[in-house]
Order: structure tokens, then sequence, then C-alpha cells
């Protein structure tokens, strides 16, 4: 209790060290997402500061989300410098609400050329700031903030998330309206993040050049063993690694960051994290410090957290479960059933909002799952496939099928509300807790929210957000928009809910999302099935797509083609590095060290010769043989290798260029993988020049 949000300057502390007047106006701005008043940004200033010098801190920072998955900072002393040769500790309202940073070396896909490369960062004062220390007794006071270019154009992946939240709650508080609820001001998206990473030693990363360059192994034979036993997953801690949790809980805790959960995962060597959900904007932006706090204080540790969406080929790669749920702000759960008819209407409502925005936009829904670690793992038995469906469990989809074949639910207008008010129902009352949980769907409704399942383990969970409010706000805007017009609100309800469930069932699927069957039933039902990152980008510029975010202000058409364009190249450069870095490591490791024990074999074989003379051929021979082959092959495809990567150099389309790597390159970097494990399992151990998985997986 002591510790939890120390370094945070949390609601708490703002209302011990804020005049009334101050604090009150704050809060308005915050709650009510206005625009924040100069003079009070000033007064606010000064306290953090205060509190942040008191703290130990000699630097502040803006602390941004660019189009990285990575956080930014610049930092700045608090000093000012006197004419007496002395300095003040400074802090303005305006150091704390916008900074100017010159961040043309950033993603931006184009919005921002070189010659107004100004960027600008903004304080978002619906996240606290808080205090970052390091090992080295560095104290900052890191102050979230969005990124904007010159000309107002999003530069980070917080802006749009929040204008999504924005478009949301107005869409969401317009159909609670029509329910009759006159209080609630505001609806809130909450999001709860599941991070699973891995674990390794820190030397056996150091003597990888995979893992060091690209975060994921390119080469490695299978080993021995793997996940098979089902041995690791919530299995005990040893204390190596429950000495690095106690660590990372403690750093978290006192970033105000509710780390609740934590345990081992399936594969060998990896684990997970959770903390208690909290609003979207704020989940993200912890997540982003937890991400950044399991790598730091790994390396205190000597170990290596890999955050990676496949690291280790063979054994489950690592996600994020995107637990995602809408409440007002008088504090109701929008997708809790509940416990009145009348409750359950509105209930209905929002979970077949969800459903038609899912049904909708499943392709923008991949978009904001698509990174090129990912598709490692979409579709490969471990993890939901790149198909789109929604898990509802049994009864909820039996008493949406009611709906759909004629049974009426009911509302305070209808005439059966009396009766059904004291427990008379035509429909059975919706279950209060979900058990039957599916873990191959990768969008499950679980009892009183939604859990989306693709998310990967590397990516900000802000793109995912982003994209499910605002499709969901389109869903709701279209429901208000009608049942607004209608003039017998409770049949026009019911209508309504039949018509949505008619149309978008499609996308209701209860079973195993991991079987063959299902693609060729989702084939037949018509649900895009796409399976790379490149194919799924064009969906973000298409007509659908630009009408949808520019409705909502949550992107502009700019915005969109910059987004496009960063994460094709973002596919192009990471495919290129992986690609580059195999070459290195055949040629420069790989090669020699194969060669060099085929050269020793060799030269044993004449004094064996003589040995077994009688026998015309002997082991070596035959081992020789077989690795000169396999040498040969692994020659030819690096060869091959090299030559693929300098015509892809040449593509001028983003686009050309990323479906190249994607279906010239990628194949051929598995090829030449198969080579290159095939050696490892020939090569004597004390020739082979990497830590191989068994050494890798098993040593943690
Ligand atoms: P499991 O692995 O069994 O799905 P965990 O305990 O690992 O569950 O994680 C569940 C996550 O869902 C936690 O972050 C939790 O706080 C979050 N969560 C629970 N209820 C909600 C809700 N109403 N909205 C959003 N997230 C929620
Ligand atoms: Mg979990």
């Amino acid at each position: 209790m002591e510790i939890f949000g120390a370094n945070v300057f949390s609601d708490a502390v703002m209302r011990a060290r804020l005049p009334k007047a101050t604090y009150d106006a704050l809060k308005k701005t915050i709650e009510e997402g206005r625009e924040l008043d100069p003079n009070i940004a000033e007064i606010v200033a000064s306290a953090m500061k205060d509190w942040a010098l008191e703290k130990g801190a000699t630097h502040y920072t803006h602390w941004f989300q660019p189009m990285t998955d990575l956080t930014a900072e610049k930092h700045n002393a608090f000093i000012s410098p006197t004419p007496d040769g002395k300095v003040l500790m400074e802090f303005s309202g305006k150091d704390l609400n916008q900074g100017e940073s010159d961040a043309s070396s950033l993603p931006n896909g184009g919005i921002r050329s070189t010659f107004e490369a100004r960027g600008y960062t903004v304080w978002d004062c619906t996240s606290p700031a808080f205090i970052r220390e390091d090992k080295n007794g560095n104290v900052t006071l890191t102050i979230p903030t969005a990124f904007y270019s010159y000309n107002g154009d999003s530069l980070d992946k917080k802006t749009p998330l929040l204008r999504s939240l924005e478009a949301l709650s107005k869409q969401a508080v317009r159909v609670l309206r029509l329910f009759g609820n006159t209080t609630c001001t505001r609806v809130i998206a909450n999001v709860g993040p599941e991070q699973e990473y891995f674990l390794i030693d820190k030397k056996f990363f150091e003597a990888r050049m995979d893992l060091v360059l690209t975060g994921r192994t390119l080469f490695g034979a299978a080993p021995p063993k793997g996940q098979e036993m089902g041995d690791h997953y919530y299995g005990s801690i040893k204390e190596r690694i429950s000495a690095f949790m106690k660590e990372l809980n403690e750093e978290l805790w006192k970033l105000g960051i509710s780390a609740k959960t934590q345990h081992k995962e399936a594969a060998p060597a990896q684990f997970e994290i959770a903390p208690v959900f909290t609003t979207a904007n704020i989940a993200t932006d912890h997540n982003q410090l937890i991400m950044e706090t399991l790598k730091k204080v790994a390396d205190r540790h000597d170990l290596v957290c890999l955050l990676h969406e496949k690291p280790f080929a063979g054994v489950n790669g690592s996600g994020k479960h995107n637990n995602w749920s809408l409440s007002t702000n008088d504090g109701q759960n929008l997708l809790d059933p509940g416990k009145t008819p009348h409750e359950n209407a509105q209930f209905l409502i929002f979970l077949c909002a969800v459903i038609k925005a899912v049904d909708e936009y499943a392709e923008l829904l991949r978009i904001s799952v698509a990174n090129p670690g990912n598709d490692h793992r979409l579709g490969a038995h471990e993890a939901p496939p790149a198909i789109i469906s929604i898990f509802l469990g049994d009864q909820l989809t039996d008493i949406l099928m009611q709906i759909k074949n004629g049974g009426k639910i009911c509302t305070k207008e209808s005439k059966e509300f009396e009766t059904l008010r004291v427990g008379v129902s035509t429909l059975p009352a919706i279950p209060k807790d979900n058990t039957d949980r599916n873990r191959t769907s990768p969008f499950a409704f679980t009892g009183n929210k939604f859990e989306f399942r693709m998310v990967p383990s590397s990516a900000s969970v802000a793109c995912p957000n982003m994209i499910l409010n605002t499709i969901v706000a389109e869903s709701l805007c279209q429901i208000a928009d009608r049942l607004e017009k209608a003039t017998d609100f409770h049949s026009e309800l019911n209508s309504l809910l039949r018509e949505l469930i008619e149309k978008h069932e499609r996308i209701i699927f209860n079973g195993n999302n991991y079987s063959e069957e299902w693609i060729a039933e989702a084939k037949r039902r018509g649900l895009p099935n796409i399976e790379s990152m490149v194919e799924a980008l064009p969906y973000y510029i298409s007509e659908k797509s630009i009408a949808l975010f520019t409705k909502h202000k949550v992107l502009n058409e700019q915005e969109l083609h910059s987004r496009y364009e960063i994460l094709l190249e973002q596919y192009s450069k990471v495919i290129k590095i992986e690609a580059k870095t195999m070459i290195a490591m055949a040629n420069r490791l790989i090669f020699p060290a194969a060669s060099k024990y085929l050269g020793e074999l060799a030269a044993s074989l004449r004094d064996i010769k003589a040995a077994v003379a009688a026998a015309n051929t002997s082991a070596q021979e035959e081992t020789i043989k077989e690795i000169a082959d396999t040498l040969k092959n692994f020659k030819e495809k690096t060869t091959a290798l090299e030559k693929m990567l300098e015509k892809a150099a040449s593509f001028e389309d983003a686009y050309d260029c990323g479906l190249f790597y994607r279906k010239s390159v990628f194949p051929l970097m598995e090829e030449l993988r198969f080579y290159g494990d095939k050696l490892e399992t020939m090569v004597s151990a004390e020739h082979w020049p990497i830590p191989t998985y068994a050494e890798i997986l098993f040593s943690i």
C-alpha cells in the first residue's frame, strides 16, 4: 500500500497540492475533455515541479508514442541559468503543456517533409504524470503527451486513440438516452491487456546475432523437447524468475500500475503478466511502461525479455489478450447482462452493436493486429487464425437465435413490462458469467467484456483499441439514428435487433477456431481470411475505411495514408533486416563452422581409412557426404537470398515492395533456414557457433 502509486502525480497528490479551484478546474478538463486554461497549467506545472524536485528529479520529459510501438522522449533539465552564474529550477505552464521537437527521423509516412520537420508534443492531462528512476539514480518527471505535426496531423498512436474514445462516448450516450438514462455524460472504454513474454539468459541472447538484431531466432533446430509435456504452463516459478517478478511488480506498483496476475505460459521460458483493467488511454500508457519495465528489470537480473511474437519456431509465440468493455461514468458496465428485462434490452443492443461492428469491419480489426511478427502466429494453431469471428457461448447465441425467430425483448415501453418485471419472461434470463471459455476464438465474449486475442505481444494496444472504439462508435451511431426516429421505440428496437442478428450472425462461431473445418466454413460464410500484414493494409485506405475514420474524426485521409505507408515500410524493413541478418549468420557463422567440421572429418578420414581398410566405407564418409550436400544447398539458398534482396531494392511503390518481401523474400528465408537447421543437427556441438534452442529455452 505504501509503494503503490508513490511515483505518480495522482489524483490524490493533485488534491493535496493544488488550490481547490485549480484542482476542480483541472478535474473538469480531464472529465469533460475541455481545453486547458493556460493559467491553470501554470499552477499545475509549479505544483508538479515541486513534487518532482522533492522526489529528486533533475529533468522532465514529454513522453510520447510515435508510430514505432515504442515510446519516445527528450529530456530537459529543470535548470535555468541566472545572471550571477547560478541556476534556478524552472518549469512553466508552457513547458508542461507543449513541447517542440525536431523528430523528423521518426516514422511519418510522408506527413512531414524535412523542411517542416517540427513536431509538437501536447500534454495529455487525462493520463497522470509520473516519475521514472533508473538504477543510476537519474530521476525524470515524465509527462504523457500526444504528438502532432506542424499542421496538426497526428504522428502518434495516442491522438487517434483519444479521438476514438470521444467518438465512442458520444454515440454510446445517444443510445443510452433512448433507454431513458439522463444522468450519464460519458461512456468509457476499459482495457485490461494480458502481456506474454519470454525470458532468456543474457549470455545466450548476446551470442545470437538474430536475437540481438531482430528479436527472434532466424535459425535453430527443434530441440528434443518442446512444450509437448505441458509442464511449463502454470508451473511453479523458480527463484531466479520470482526474484525478477518481485522487482518488476514493485517497479510497476510505484508507477501506479496494478500488476496483479503472473504465471508461466505454455512455451518453455514463456510467462505472462496482467494488470487490473483501467480506462483505455491509461491502460495503453501502462502497457507501454510494462513492456519497458520488463526489459529494464530483466537486464538487472542478467536476463533478456523477448517481446517478439515468435521468438522461437516450433513453440508458442506471444500475444496480448486485450480485454475490452464499456462503462458509463455513473458506474454501469454496458456489456454486463442486466438483472431486469429492461437492462437486458440495453445490454443486447450494445452486444449487437459490437457484433455488427466486428462483422462489418473485420478487415480493419485484422489491420489493427498486423505486424510482421504476428504473421507467424495467426493461424499457426497456437493463436487464433487470421479469420475474425466472435465467440458468444451457447446460451447467449441461443437467446439471439430466439430473438431472430420472433422472440420479443421487453422494454419499459412494452405492454409486457409489468409482467416481465415480476419474473415471467418470454426469454430466459441472460447468464451472468460465461464460464465456457473458448480459447481458440479471436474475439470472445467473456461474461461482461470482450477478449480480443489477436493482439501482437510487442505492439502498442493503442491501435487495436482505437479501431475497436471507432467501429463500435459507427454501429452505435447507426443504431441511434434509427431508434431516435422511431415512433414506437419498443417495436422498432425489437425489429432492429432481429435485423442485426439476421444480418451479422455469420460472424458468430462457438466451435474450434483452430480446425480445418472452420477455415472452410468461414469461407462459405464469406468471412475474410487475410493471411499477411501486407495483404491486410490496403483496406486501411479503402473508401469504406476513409469514410468511417473521417466521419468520426479519428483519422483524416492524410493520416490514414501515412499510416498505410508507415506500416508497409515497417514490414519491408523488418523482413529486409531479418534476411540480411540471416545472410550474415549464414556466411560468417554457420558456413565456416560447418566447413571447418567437414574439413576435420575429412582429415581424420585418412587415418580411419587405414583402420577400416576392409570395409569400403565408414560412418565419417557418409556424414561427410551428407554435410557436404546440405552445405551446398545452404550456400545456394544464401546466394539466392542475396540476389532476391537486390531485386527488392528496385521497387518504388511501398505496397509492391512489401508484397515482394512477403511473397518472394520471406519464403526463401524459410528455405535457407531449413538447411541451416539441418546442419545444426549434423555438426558437432563443439563446432556449432550459436546457442541452441535446448540451451536457451531450458536454462530458465
Ligand atoms: P485470463 O487469462 O483468465 O483471461 P487474466 O486474469 O490473466 O485472465 O486477465 C484478465 C484481464 O481482464 C485483466 O487485466 C482484468 O483486469 C481484465 N478485465 C476484467 N474485467 C474487465 C472489464 N470489465 N473490462 C476490461 N477488462 C477487464
Ligand atoms: Mg491470462
